[in-house]
Formats: C-alpha cells, structure tokens, sequence
C-alpha cells in the first residue's frame, strides 16, 4: 500500500490552501504529501470574498478589491472606507487553476482523483480508502463535510447562512463599482434575518444575492423572487440579463467539529469547524487556520491540541443562541453594532483580530435584554 506523510482529503478551499502553505515552506521538502479530491475543480463552483489589511498580502488569484461597503436597515444607510481593509473576492475557478498549478512546481506533492470512502486509524497508521485504492500515512487532513451530524445534537443551535446569487449585466450602468453591499436589510424579514449582498464588479455588472441567517432553506422560486424584486423596486433596474448562479448554505453553529480529531487526523475548512459560526465567512479564517497549522506540524505535537477555544467561541454561542430563539432580531443587533461602531473595528471583530476594548464597544452595542437572557440561560441550565 503507498505510504505518505500527509494526506489531505479534498482540494477546495482549505484543502488547497493547506496544501499550497505547506508546499512553499521547505521545513516540509522532505515530507511526502497526497491530495485526493473527488471532483475535476473545473468549474467557478462559488464566488469567494473576505476582509484583509491590503498593505499584508497580494494574493494572485484576487479579482476585485472594494475599499467602501454599504450596510442599510430600514432605519439607516451608511457607505463608509474600510482602509486598510480591503473587500477582495476571489472567483473559485482562478483559485482552483492558480493553486493547482502552483502545486505541479512542488515534487514531494502528488495530487490525484479518487473518492475516499474511509479513514481507518490504528495506533501504526492512518488506513484512506479510496474508491480504486488505498494509502497509508502519518496524518489526515479531512475537509469532507457532512451536514447531518449537526442535526442529530441539540447542545448546540444550529443555523445556517444560505442564499442565493445571482450575476447579472445590465444595459444602462446601474452600479458603482466602488462600493460592496455588505448587507441590506431593508428588505421585508419575515420573522427571520435575511439581507441582500451586492457586489458590482462594474457599472454594469454585479453579484446580487439573498442571504439568510436562520434554521430552514427556502424554496428556489422564494430566493429568486426577492432578487427579482429587489432588482425592481430597491435598485430599479429594468432591463437585465442572469449571466450565471451561485447558490450555497454554510452552517453557523459552535458544534464542536474538533471531538473527531486524534492524535494524526484533524477535520479541515467547514468540516473542521473553520466557518466562522456568526457569519458563515470561511475562506479568510481557513486561509489564517492552515497557517496556524503548518506552524503547529513543525512542533510534532498531537493534532488533539490544534484546536482551542477562544472568546470568539463564546460571543459566537450567545449570537446564535439569541438568534436561534428569536430569528428576526438579526438586522436590529447587526443595526445596532454599525451604527455605533467603525466599520474597521467590526471587521477585527469579526476576523477574531480585536482588542477587550473594542469587543466591549462592540457587545455593549447590542441589544442588552436579549443577550442578558441568552448569558443567563447558558450560564444557569
Ligand atoms: C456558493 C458559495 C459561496 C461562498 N462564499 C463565501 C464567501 O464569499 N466568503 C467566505 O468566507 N466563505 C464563502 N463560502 C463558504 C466557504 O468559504 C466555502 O464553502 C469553502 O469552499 C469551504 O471550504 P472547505 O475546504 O471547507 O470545503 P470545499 O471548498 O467544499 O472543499 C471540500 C472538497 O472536498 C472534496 N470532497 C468531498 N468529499 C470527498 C471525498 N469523499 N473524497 C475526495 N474529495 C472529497 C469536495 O469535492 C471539495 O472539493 C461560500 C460557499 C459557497 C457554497
């Protein structure tokens, strides 16, 4: 049976990002790594985007950077700068082809594909089995993902963020492609959270979406209706054309992902608990993650100690929690938080990245009966 150092299952976002980070760093040269992945990755399955210092780091494969956003309710609009932060997005097509190629330059990476059937762990080695063969290695790093898992608990809330996008070009020039829809709440919620998100890629052209924070997927015609009307009465744009789609439903959960990791397999990306459990963004957090573990390899610690707790984890469960009891609060704590915070502050928060001062900026905002409420009932049953 081939043997590996390292197998990473799955070359999507945190798959490739892994083992990309792993690939240029010449501690591991003399590792031999195999990524397996199911699916040809030929196609712009999914429009990334994500905050970053735009002073850190280039990345080739960013397409469009935004340094305004807009946030609207019914009450208030605000278009503000977010420098240094800059909105990037990332088409996953030019991920995939950027990262796959780059992969082909290192010599101790193999990628193929197979579907894994099967991780065995044995106190030797870790036992992949694939649909045509079988390895064996060191370590396995798991981004397959499975929904069902989180249904079957209750410990935890369990929402999800899912929506659908849709691309559109329009004749006339409608849009100013300075400026990202963050979020638009100034729709009709329906006893839940739900925004649009507009992304103008041109004066012409842009991603417009419905994004929901709750606990149920919505019918396609419910999803699609409220792009067409809000294309209509909120943008007023009259004649378009839909160039493409894109639909997805990232979980939002503090479920512990991490209770499947031993001491030489980890779970990865939204498998491993990467989303951010209050937002649904991942690819930012999962890009900072592999890092983290690529130092974390080179100390030949247990992958049981990857994972720890933040007070992140914590200020994620009571949003969910209050959330999960009463769904439509959503645009008034989001309200609420961009109304008297920075936009700069909100997104370190959000990242994990933000000082005691500015978390307490940022809760203080909120809405205090709900969340006391939340506190008290975690904290007492
Ligand atoms: C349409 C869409 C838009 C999104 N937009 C954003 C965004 O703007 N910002 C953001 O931060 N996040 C976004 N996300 C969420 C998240 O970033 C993505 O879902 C991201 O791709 C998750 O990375 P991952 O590595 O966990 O999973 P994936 O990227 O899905 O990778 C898992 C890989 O494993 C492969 N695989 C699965 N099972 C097997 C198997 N048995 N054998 C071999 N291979 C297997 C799959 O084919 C896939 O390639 C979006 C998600 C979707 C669906």
């Amino acid at each position: 049976m081939p043997e590996y150092d390292y197998i990473i299952i799955g070359a999507g976002a945190s798959g490739l990002l892994l083992a990309a980070a792993i690939g240029e760093d010449n501690f591991f040269s003399e590792k031999n790594i195999l990524l397996i992945e199911k699916s040809q990755k030929n196609t712009n399955d999914r429009t990334w985007c994500f905050w970053e210092d735009s002073s850190v780091n280039n990345h080739p494969y960013v397409s469009k950077i935004w340094d305004k956003i807009k946030f609207k309710t019914n009450d208030f609009e605000l278009t503000e700068t977010i420098t240094p932060f800059g909105y990037k997005k990332v088409e996953a097509i030019d991920f995939y082809t950027y990262q796959i190629n780059k992969l082909k330059q290192y010599s101790n990476i193999k990628v193929i594909g197979d579907e894994v059937l099967d991780v065995i762990h044995s106190p030797e080695n870790e036992q992949v089995k694939c649909k045509t063969s079988s390895y064996t290695t060191k370590y396995v790093f798991d981004s397959r993902f499975n929904y069902e898992e989180l249904f079957e608990q209750s410990k935890y809330p369990v929402l999800q963020q899912h929506f659908i996008g849709w691309f559109i070009k329009t004749k006339e020039p409608y849009f100013d492609e300075n400026i990202a829809t963050f979020m638009d709440f100034s729709i009709s919620q329906n006893g839940n959270t739900r925004f649009m998100y507009v992304l103008p890629t041109s004066k012409n052209e842009a991603l417009v979406e419905y994004t929901l924070f709750s606990d149920k997927l919505l019918e396609k015609e419910a999803y699609e209706n409220t792009i067409k009307t809000y294309l209509k009465e909120h943008l007023k744009v009259k004649n378009y054309t839909v160039e493409a789609i894109e639909q997805g439903n990232i979980p939002m959960t503090c479920y512990k992902f991490w209770k499947y990791n031993t001491e030489h397999y980890i779970k990865i990306g939204i498998a491993g608990g990467w989303a951010k459990s209050s937002t649904g963004y991942t690819f930012y957090k999962s890009y900072k993650k592999v890092n983290q573990l690529k130092e974390f390899l080179k100390t030949n610690q247990s992958l049981l100690n990857f994972e720890k707790k933040t007070k992140y984890w914590y200020y994620d469960l009571l949003l969910l929690d209050v959330l999960s009891k009463k769904n439509k609060i959503g645009s008034t704590v989001f309200g609420a938080i961009f109304k008297n915070c920075p936009p700069q502050m909100i997104l370190r928060f959000l990242d994990e990245d933000s000082s005691l001062w500015e978390d307490f900026q940022i809760i203080w905002a909120c809405p205090k009966i709900p969340f006391m409420k939340a506190l008290l009932k975690r904290l007492f049953l």
